[in-house]
């Protein structure tokens, strides 16, 4: 039996896994859904809250780094200190003869304008459309009602900056972590949870003395890298790269994007800025208030520079998937061939760490099956599974990344002893009911 590996050459694949799995639900899909808001379900928040766990700590089990958990709503003044009133814009180009609305750099094509629907360049000139979502607080629609939802959820970590530093008596260089949902009205999102109205950011802010920003940068970048690749993604699918001069965004000193290779092609995952002292001088103006370090040995005040890494979840989410998405081709021996598909997932972060399989549903296997599954859910989260072929459950398991397989059969009332079958290898093992919390225990340990 001869078998090859096809990696995910098509999005479309994986979008259809998710739904049948619940993993990702269009939202609102029985009103025909709604551009580009996705629902993440049973396996789908499981999988997304242990990314979001393995961020958070990867983050704040350090001793400088702590977290915040900012209100969405802000001030108004904040949007026009940080400059996203002003400058959080996308050129807007439409189509005249087919009608389509595109980001003007989407049209690029030669140092002309396209249409990428028609490729008309009968187009308007661009216009500038600003991003933030608007609302109003309160009972009157007026103007000075207006609030918007956050773009970004750095403004909460800069407003906070004082509040954070004091309470936690942190002393230069110290991080705040932040986990949080954010919006935009993008002009042209999609390629599923790639890019998307309303998502989720996981942003760190590091001040730091402002001749040591560099180094510091440094070793973001370094740290950065080691975390990505150490929650599975393939080397060869990262790539940093740096922003040209004229490329830098209005309060960035330096920047590197972090890109990954989408079945779509290489697009950002992860921002990586030296965003300098900016953000703090601008709300020190705005808010009037000071917002500088004093640094009690050397008895120095300063505005410290701030580092910043900042990388969606739903992004890093849909890297996991399609890096982690395998199909196992077989030639059979009557000549027929088998596929057998699996999200080879780091075990830390797949929905389930172990499914439990009677072998039958005779009420002994039942029972038993259902006393070990008591015991390892006050661990992990375990799936029990008593319908259809045992390599039906086995492939339903794969294709949602459960690492272990635990299948319980007649001898194992007697014997006290189940079969333990590894996703990736496919390798069985007969071990000690007994001993089953250990093992996985012991297995993921080595993973790591
Ligand atoms: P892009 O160039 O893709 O629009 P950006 O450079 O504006 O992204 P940042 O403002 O640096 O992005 O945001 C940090 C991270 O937040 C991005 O690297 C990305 O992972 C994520 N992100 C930004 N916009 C979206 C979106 N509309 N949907 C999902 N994730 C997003």
């Amino acid at each position: 039996m001869s078998s090859k590996i096809e990696h995910l050459k098509d999005l479309s694949t994986l979008v259809s896994l998710c739904k049948r799995r619940g993993l990702v639900f269009q939202s609102s899909e029985i009103y025909g859904g709604l551009g580009s808001c996705w629902d993440y379900g049973p396996l789908g928040s499981q999988f997304k809250l242990n990314v979001k766990l393995a961020w958070w700590q990867a983050m704040t089990r350090r001793s400088d780094v702590v977290g915040l958990d900012a209100a969405i709503l802000m001030h108004p003044t904040v949007w026009k200190a940080s400059g996203h009133v002003d400058t959080f814009t996308d050129p807007l180009v439409d189509c005249k003869d087919c009608k389509t609305r595109f980001r003007e750099d989407h049209g690029m094509k030669d140092g002309k304008v396209v249409c990428p629907n028609c490729q008309s360049e009968n187009v308007t000139e661009a216009r500038n459309f600003n991003l933030m979502f608007k609302t109003f607080m309160g009972p009157v629609e007026d103007d000075g009602a207006v609030v918007f939802l956050r773009p970004e959820t750095a403004q909460g970590i800069f407003v906070n900056f004082e509040n954070v530093q004091t309470s936690a008596r942190k002393k230069i260089p110290f991080g705040i972590a932040q986990i949080g949902k954010s919006f935009r009205n993008e002009i042209t999102p999609g390629n599923f949870i790639f890019r998307t109205r309303e998502f989720e950011q996981m942003e760190m802010q590091y001040f730091v003395k402002p001749d040591t920003a560099s180094d510091h940068f440094e070793q973001w970048k370094e740290t950065r890298k080691n975390f990505l690749l150490a929650l599975g993604l393939k080397e060869e699918k990262l790539k940093f790269v740096e922003h040209g001069e004229n490329e830098l965004a209005h309060y960035a000193k330096a920047a590197f994007d972090v890109e990954y290779e989408f079945p779509f092609g290489w697009q950002e995952l992860e921002g990586i800025h030296n965003r300098g002292d900016f953000d703090l001088k601008q709300h020190q103006e705005f808010s009037s208030k000071k917002l500088e370090y004093f640094d009690e040995a050397n008895k120095e005040k300063y505005v410290p520079y701030v580092i910043e890494t900042a990388i969606g979840c739903d992004r890093l989410c849909l890297a996991l998937l399609c890096d982690a998405y395998r199909e196992e081709i077989s030639e059979l021996d009557n000549g027929k061939t088998d596929k057998r598909v699996v999200l080879g997932l780091n075990p830390q972060l797949s929905p389930y760490k172990a499914a439990i399989l009677p072998l039958s549903k005779k009420p002994h296997l039942q029972e038993l099956a259902h006393k070990i599954e008591a015991d390892l859910i006050t661990h992990w989260e375990v799936n029990y599974d008593e319908s259809g072929s045992i390599g039906k459950r086995y492939r339903r398991q794969d294709e949602v990344g459960t690492p272990f397989c635990i299948t319980v059969d007649f001898e194992s009332v007697d014997d006290k002893k189940v079969t333990i079958r590894h996703r990736d290898s496919m390798e069985q093992e007969r071990i000690e009911i007994e001993q089953l919390t250990k093992y996985i225990a012991d297995a993921f340990h080595q993973w790591n």
